[in-house]
Parts: structure tokens; sequence; C-alpha cells
């Protein structure tokens, strides 16, 4: 089998609870005529969305007449061939993640098997999944309570809230401090949740990277008693000693990765016991192959996996046969709640997420495909349908 043909698209839309609800998809053609369709992050809206459709469309020339079955072979060539321009970051390592996930789509379709058992098969038939519930309706800790029992109603066994950006007592717009009053109401609206579900449903909060280290490690200390799942991004992605700072300074559990990409940043991050939990983005930080080189390297730690998602369901799928094929799955996150349109995208196994659960995929490949009916209404700022 050889790949002829190398297209892509960006498909999505700004939500306004959600953020950027904006994928770039990957679709790989064969000379046998089975595609494949990988996904992968598009970066956000502050990249207009195009910025990994374009480094995609740049490696076309050099998947053309390649065995779609060398996967791995496949990843290091574009990997290696890129490495002067940044493979390992973003938008590169964006692309090599979709054109990945795509290959593994046409691998699992020509065999007839899910991508969970060409990885070794499943843990698991289902994937826990827990509730970004964002911000409260409003700035105040029953608001917050009240919007984490609605996805305990759900079914979700685990919630997570973000922290930053209240904007209430901050000093000013680009100081990363938490003065008093935003690190006391901070405090407040945390333990607002943790009073309104009780301990047995898992907390999770996050800080986006978005406070400076006095202030992570005070408020890591604070949150102690609330016994969190995690804390996330306390401090920004960059400095990894910082956080290990952080996690030095605290018995709070603390979780990065959905800024580090491929199994080099997530060995710095061991190395340096900077986490207790990783969440890489796993439309983001290298593909499916490389997810789980990710994950079998945090079980190498005792450290669990607890993957960062704002995926369609293509690449939630994608992501739920990696974690099924690994014993160190935690959690993996649901970001689209509140978009009504994110199940129609899709075709394959309906309803994707129920009861806060996500059921693996047993169809060949990854077994979930684009609608197009509703894609083509979905197309990013007036961009073509793969050609
Ligand atoms: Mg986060």
């Amino acid at each position: 089998m050889k790949i002829t043909d190398v297209q892509a698209c960006v498909i999505g839309r700004q939500e306004p609870d959600s953020g950027g609800s904006v994928w770039t998809f990957v679709r790989v053609y064969t000379d046998e005529g089975i595609t494949g369709t990988g996904e992968c992050n598009s970066g956000g809206p502050g990249y207009s969305g195009f910025a990994t459709k374009y480094a995609i469309l740049a490696l076309r020339e050099l998947l053309i007449g390649e065995n779609p079955f060398n996967i791995n072979l496949i990843y290091e060539k574009l990997r290696r061939a890129g490495r002067y321009g940044g493979a390992s970051g973003a938008p590169l390592i964006f692309a090599l993640t979709g054109i990945d996930n795509a290959l593994y789509d046409i691998v699992g379709k020509a065999l007839g098997l899910p991508v969970h058992t060409l990885l070794g098969g499943k843990f698991r038939d289902s994937i826990r999944l827990y509730a970004d519930c964002h911000f409260g309706a409003e700035d105040s800790p029953a608001s917050f309570g009240d919007k984490a029992l609605e996805a305990v109603a759900e079914g979700f066994s685990a919630v997570k809230f973000d922290v930053d950006g209240t904007g209430r007592g901050k000093l000013d717009a680009y100081n990363w401090t938490a003065g008093a009053q935003e690190m006391t109401h901070i405090i407040s609206l945390v333990a607002g949740v943790r009073d309104a579900i009780g301990f047995e449903i898992d907390l999770a909060v996050d800080c986006h990277g978005q406070f400076d280290l006095p202030s992570a490690i005070t408020l890591a200390r604070a949150l102690e008693p609330l016994r969190l799942l995690w804390l996330e991004e306390p401090v920004p992605a960059e400095n990894v000693d910082a956080l290990a700072q952080v996690r030095a300074a605290s018995a709070t559990v603390i979780c990065t990765g959905e800024n580090h990409y491929t199994r080099y940043a997530f060995r710095d991050l061991f190395a340096k016991q900077a986490c207790d939990v990783i969440m890489p983005d796993l439309a983001k930080a290298g593909g499916i192959a490389e997810g789980k080189r990710i994950a079998d390297l945090a079980d190498a730690h005792y450290i669990p996996i607890a993957p960062h998602n704002v995926s369609s369901p293509l690449g939630m799928m994608a992501a739920c046969h990696v974690l099924a094929a690994v014993p160190n799955f935690l959690f993996l996150e649901f970001h689209a709640r509140s978009i009504p349109w994110w199940s129609d995208l899709c075709d394959g196994e309906t309803p994707f997420v129920q009861a806060g659960s996500m059921t693996v995929s047993d169809a060949p490949g990854i077994g979930v495909e684009l609608n197009d009916a509703v894609a083509k209404t979905l197309l990013w700022h007036g961009d073509s349908y793969f050609d």
C-alpha cells in the first residue's frame, strides 16, 4: 500500500463557554482506496486555526509514496526532517500528531482491527471522563458548587474548575501575583465546590499557568485540606524547575502537560520530579504512538495519565484507544458539555459520551468518521473541505 495524497482542513466554531472549538483534520489517501482521517489541535484561535493545516501540507511531499503501515518510520522521518524547523514544537508537532492518527486509522481499517488492538489490546472498555466546568455561572462559591452538582447529576465522578481570571482583586493586568483579596476569593470558590460535592467526587483545579511562584505555593498549601485530584499548571509551563519547587513545597497533587510535547519533554518533567499526574493533550503531543510512549514512560515513574482534551469526537476516540491500552490511565477531560453540535460533527456509535464515560470503539481504525455534511457547514473562516 502506498500513500497517494494528503489533505487537511480546519473545522469548528468559537464557543462562548468552552473557548475555541476548532480542530484541524488530516486525510491521508492510499492507492488501495482506503483513507484515514486524523485530528489534531489547531493551536487555538490565536493561530487563526490555519498554522497547523499549512504545516501538514508542507509535509505532504515527504508522505507521498510511503507505505502507511510504516507508522513509526514515517513519524521519525517527518520529525527528523523538521528538527531544525522546530519539529518538537507547535505547529509541526501538531501536524505530526494528526498524520500519525490518520495512519493508524488506515492500518486499522486495512486489517479490520480497532486501533487499541494495534497498540496491544485493552485494559478497559470505557474511558472515565471528568467534566471541565470552566467557571461558575457567577463568580461565587455557591454558583461554582451548583455547576459542579449539574455535572455530577449527569454522571461524572470528577469535575474541574478554572480559578485564574476571576479578576477579583487582581493587582494589575500583567503581574502574576495573587494578592490577598484574589487568593482569598479563589480559595473560597474551590471550597464552595468541595462543600457542594463532598469528598467522594474528585475535584481538580486549573490555573492555566497564570500565577507566579510564591502565589502558586501559597495556593497549593492552602488547598491541601480540600484533597484535590490535582492542581493544574499552578505556574507557567516553560519553567519545569519552578513547577518542581511548587510540588516540593506542598502535599497538593500537581499536574501539568497540555503544553508539553513528545516523550522528551515528559522525560524532563519526570527527571526533575516536577509533577504527580501528567495531562498531555493527545491531539498535540505527537500522536497515538507517541501518546502511548508518554504514558508508558509515566508508568515507569508510577505516574498516572489524565489527558487534556478539547477534541471533536474523532480526536477524543483516538485518545480513548491510547488510554484503553495503558494501565496507568486516570481520567480523560470532557470539554464539550456546552457545545450542542459536538456529537453531530461525527458518525460512530452514539452517544459518544454517556454517564461520564466514553466507550472505546471496537470498529476498524479509530472507529469515528467526520459527518461530511455537518463538517462542511462548520468549515473555519471559509476553508475548503480536504482539497
Ligand atoms: Mg489546563
